[in-house]
């Protein structure tokens, strides 16, 4: 059942479903209906059949403001790494898990890449879903019911930009330049952290796009799609030709090989007959959970950290969790 039916308006009395169509109702300036449409483009939503909880996106941000990490990510997965280190978590580095252990119906522990193996009362994977399915980790989620998740069929491309001279002290942090002629929808991020730089004489910004998963690229055909993504980036960051010193292209490929995954997935969305939620926390094997992106409440940092926390939950204070109160 839907949780939240569509309020109806117009002579017809029709509901507003989409995303798409809330733009249309509510914002009659096209451009600024471009500007709602870019927060689901984003995680390869069409804003055409997309809910319209997706305005939940803008909303979010629009209230309570977006968050920059000092550093760059890498500084969050140092401070997450340090904190588990400092709590006694033992971490094993470039050993897939090939196999979770079920005893008696529950999880037992995993088998590993090279045959070991560790036993465990609860096994919590932060896995990618699809590779769970696809590499038959979990034998009884590989079965004829896979366990359901978001249906994603995109993937980001990223451009690292060394540049040369001072970022203006007006910059903006985040533009979104809407894709024309033949140039994707880049978002541009030009944060103010001289961590990023090796000294005020130089700036670092950082290029993205969603794009399809399919049909692949080979690297000549990213590197021109790189090329039409810095062009479009020009919009954003004056001189930007002349100030290129080099750049560094981060592909799906990329993304496949770090994750097990090309697609990256978007935050949970009610509506569209369920299309967009990830799975659930609890699996299907008793003992077994299901955290990160593609696990509830979906992708995005914030979100793939609350599913740790609800997991976390589930796990200390049983089945009946339903958040922290
Ligand atoms: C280019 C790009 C830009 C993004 N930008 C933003 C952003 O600006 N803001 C934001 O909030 N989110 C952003 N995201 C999304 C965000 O990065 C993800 O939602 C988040 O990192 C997901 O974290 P995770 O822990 O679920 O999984 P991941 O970070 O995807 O990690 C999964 C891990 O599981 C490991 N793994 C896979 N299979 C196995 C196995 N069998 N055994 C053992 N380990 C395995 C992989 O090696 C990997 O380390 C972006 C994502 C990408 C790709």
């Amino acid at each position: 059942r839907e949780p939240y039916p569509a309020p109806k308006a117009g002579l017809l009395r029709r509901p507003t479903t989409t995303l798409a169509q809330i733009g249309a109702r509510e914002l009659r300036d096209p451009r600024l209906a471009a500007l709602l449409d870019a927060y689901a483009w984003t995680y390869g939503f069409d804003p055409a059949t997309a809910p319209a909880s997706a305005a939940v996106l803008p909303y979010m941000e629009q209230t309570f403001g977006s968050w920059y990490v000092g550093g760059g990510l890498r500084a969050l997965a140092d401070a997450v790494y340090e904190r588990c280190l400092e709590r006694r978590v033992a971490f094993v580095f470039d050993t897939p898990v090939e196999e979770v252990l079920e005893k008696d119906g529950r999880a037992a522990g995993v088998r590993l890449a090279g045959g070991g193996t560790v036993e465990a009362d609860q096994v919590v994977s932060g896995a990618p879903v699809p590779a769970l399915h696809r590499d038959h980790v979990v034998p009884r989620l590989s079965g004829d019911a896979p366990t359901p998740h978001q249906a994603v069929g995109t993937s980001r491309v990223t451009v690292c930009l060394a540049l040369r001279g001072p970022r203006e002290a007006e910059a903006v942090h985040r533009t979104v330049v809407h894709g024309a002629d033949g140039r994707p929808t880049v978002t541009v991020l030009r944060p103010d952290d001289p961590a990023l730089r090796p000294d005020a004489d130089h700036e670092a910004v950082t290029v993205t796009a969603t794009v399809p998963t399919s049909p692949e690229r080979d690297a000549a055909g990213w590197e021109a799609f790189a090329d039409r993504m810095v062009e479009a980036a020009g919009q954003a960051v004056p001189g930007l030709p002349e100030r290129l010193l080099w750049r560094h292209v981060r592909t799906p490929e990329d993304v496949r090989r770090d994750t097990g995954v090309a697609e990256v997935p978007g935050p949970a969305l009610a509506g569209a007959g369920g299309r967009l939620l990830p799975a659930g926390n609890p699996s299907p094997l008793p003992g077994l959970w299901l955290a990160g992106g593609w696990a509830h409440p979906g992708g995005g940092l914030a979100h793939a950290g609350m599913s740790g926390a609800l997991v976390a939950g589930f796990i200390v204070e049983g089945a009946d969790f339903r958040g922290s109160r």
